[in-house]
């Protein structure tokens, strides 16, 4: 076999025989990479928090090594809560997104000291106040802005408009202003913002700030003091090989240029995809090849188990050769599918690629949204994960086993 793909330095089929297929594989250098991009970007406002969104991938690996490299992050449940405290990351360093936050979550979170609550209603500021007088305490709160956005002029985004389910629109939140300021177990600390995802276009992202900063302007006339704005995640990543890539600078300059004249505000911001998604590959063999009248099925060993994203919402990732026994093969336009029962299995439609039985192939940016979303549907135990780092591959999660399939149920 002749490795087409390199990973971190290391063949792509060595990865596949020391550690099986399907297999996700990070590289921790471009991690690193994309990290140095957000921190040079970020570099003219040195009080600027980055929050990684745990959402995305909660790889205890990745969460230690975002933790030592200084970073603060996101979360919207309990268990991802769980997973930092297991990689000693103090409360101070984590905000709680999410629009359904249990009173036990809550519970926990303010037991570990969560620096800021990111209030997603009404119902949940009274159940955040209920909580805080319960426990004597005051709860550390930011609202989150819904700015209503016309989705029209901007087709990309998908959370910011009036009928999803997230933040309080601009009125609503109007009219909570003083109650919130008031309210004796709550402390606001901030207004916050996530308007949709993979976004490729600054200009709805910067009519966001924009909505956020000038709140800002408007509740410190009216009293009431801030110390942090949160412009949520969301900036995309390159999927498709003919798209350019979305530069830092154009989502975050506007945001930049304001907030120079707030010296003491906070400025955050929550990356999950554009931190990690393009350091993931998802690396999986060629099981065999199907030819109907109408297709060329290339059969692979990973699944929507592994990658939901395509069957979830047709998200395209780009498939290339990774390893090959025989490079004089022709390319041949094919659907690369995985084994599961379902129609929705597949994991490229309408490709071309130059594939036998018992080759592989690298699905790329899969680091954000892939393996936090693998399942155990048709009884698939879920892949092992590698991490890359100066060179050397180690083992970071075990591929699961028939007996752990069923370790916790009873007949
Ligand atoms: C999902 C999410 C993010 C991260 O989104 P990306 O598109 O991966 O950057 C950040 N903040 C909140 C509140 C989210 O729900």
């Amino acid at each position: 076999m002749k490795s087409t793909l390199n990973i971190g330095g290391i063949p792509a089929f060595e990865l596949a025989q020391q550690f099986g297929t399907p297999l996700y594989v990070y590289d921790q250098a471009l991690i690193a990479q994309a990290q140095e991009e957000w921190k040079n970007a970020l570099s003219m406002h040195p009080n600027h928090r980055l929050c990684y969104a745990v959402k995305a991938n909660g790889s205890l690996k990745l969460l230690h090594y975002l933790a030592q490299a200084g970073l603060h992050f996101d979360i919207v449940s309990g268990g991802e809560l769980a997973r930092l405290v297991k990689v000693g990351v103090g409360g101070e360093r984590v905000v709680f997104s999410g629009v359904g936050k249990s009173i036990a979550e809550i519970e926990m979170a303010l037991s570990i000291g969560v620096s800021c609550f990111n209030i997603e209603s009404v119902a949940e500021m009274d159940r955040l106040s209920d909580i805080g007088k319960a426990h004597g305490c005051k709860v550390p709160v930011a609202v989150r802005v819904n700015p209503e956005i016309d989705a029209k002029t901007h087709p990309y985004i998908s959370t910011g408009l009036t009928e999803n389910k997230f933040g309080l629109t601009i009125n609503h939140l109007r009219e909570q202003a003083a109650r919130l300021a008031d309210d004796p177990w709550l402390n606001w600390l901030g207004l916050d913002c996530h308007i949709g995802s993979n976004m490729h276009d600054p200009a709805p992202y910067g009519l966001a700030a924009k909505t956020l900063f000038d709140l800002l302007d408007e509740f410190t006339a009216k009293g009431i003091a801030l110390h942090h704005l949160d412009f949520g995640g969301g900036i995309g990543v390159r999927y498709r090989p003919e798209d350019s890539r979305p530069l830092l600078k154009p989502f975050l300059q506007p945001i930049l240029e304001r907030a120079k004249n707030y010296p003491h505000l906070t400025i955050m911001f929550e990356p999950g995809r554009r931190l990690v998604a393009e350091a993931g590959f998802l690396l999986t063999q060629v099981e065999m090849i199907k030819t109907t009248p109408s297709h060329r099925f290339v059969v692979v060993d990973a699944s929507m188990t592994e990658l939901l994203r395509p069957a979830l919402y047709q998200a395209f990732h780009e498939i290339v050769p990774a390893w090959q026994a025989d490079e004089s093969l022709p390319s041949e336009p094919c659907e690369v599918v995985g084994p599961v029962c379902e129609s929705a299995d597949f994991l490229g439609k309408q490709r071309t690629l130059a594939v036998q039985a018992g080759d592989g192939v690298a699905i790329k940016t899969a680091g954000a949204y892939g393996m936090v979303m693998a399942s155990n549907y048709n009884a698939r135990p879920r892949p092992a994960e590698v991490w890359i780092e100066n060179g050397k591959p180690r083992l970071i999660r075990e591929r699961e086993n028939y007996d752990q399939l069923f370790r916790d149920e009873h007949f």
